[in-house]
């Protein structure tokens, strides 16, 4: 019986996984993926609602993407740090599950806790996999870290885009789920600036943008260091 995850969304706050990359994570628990989600703080700086009414709330949000789990690691929000008492933390939540690959934040964000959980995750992903390192679990190194580029305006090319479209609207629903958060008059909100669209406007004026790179109707755009193989140049999508 293996439990572990295939995909796991490790983000700053709650309802940053889905507005950054609820549609991957949609498509990708499509595919027979176990998805799951790890939010390191529960947003109590959050000016609306509360973190009870949010947590119920980010419940239903992962429900609706497909996810197989989703927990809180409890850090402080505004204040996550790279010290080694929030990466041992994070550690033990990749040993549990085991991801195959892990999604987070750009390395430069517009909230300071989405740059520091970039570089959190990342060397979290990595102290899992050695053997002495003293936290609870077993030793484990995911094989991939992939970074979302979602809505960031560097002048960084995304190293590929999922195409999302099967889960646009799902990834509207999940943000919708969080009510507390994202009324009527809600214009930006995380790494999308406003515009003076509702917010779930502004996304879709987005992700359409991000999928039309891709020729499709809607994708989300990622970065990772490493480059991408190909095994059949013959076989390259996104026509000419
Ligand atoms: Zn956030």
């Amino acid at each position: 019986m293996n439990n572990s995850i295939d995909l796991l969304a490790i983000m700053a706050h709650p309802d940053d996984a889905e507005l950054l990359c609820g549609g991957t994570l949609a498509v990708t628990a499509d595919q027979g993926h176990r998805v799951g989600i790890v939010d390191l703080t529960r947003g109590e700086l959050g000016s609306k609602g509360s973190a009870e009414i949010r947590a119920a709330e980010a419940q239903q949000a992962a429900e609706i993407l497909g996810a197989a789990s989703r927990e809180t690691l409890g850090l402080p929000d505004g204040h996550l740090a790279n010290t080694d008492a929030m990466r041992r933390l994070v550690v033990e939540a990749v040993r549990r599950h085991r991801p195959q690959t892990i999604v987070t934040h750009y390395v430069v964000g517009r909230h300071p806790d989405h740059r520091v959980a970039s570089e959190l995750v990342r060397d979290a992903a990595f102290l899992s996999g050695l053997k002495n390192y003293p936290a609870d679990g077993a030793p484990f190194r995911p094989s991939k870290v992939i970074y979302t580029l979602s809505y960031r305006e560097d002048h960084v090319k995304p190293t590929f885009v999922v195409n999302t479209t099967a889960g646009f609207e799902r990834k509207l629903k999940a943000m919708a789920a969080f009510a507390s958060q994202w009324d009527g008059d809600t214009k930006g909100g995380g790494e999308a600036y406003p515009t003076g669209q509702h917010l779930f406007d502004l996304v879709r004026t987005q992700d359409a943008h991000a999928g039309s790179r891709i020729r499709a109707a809607y994708g989300e755009p990622f970065w990772t260091p490493e480059t991408m193989a190909v095994a059949d140049v013959v076989g390259l999508g996104v026509h000419s």
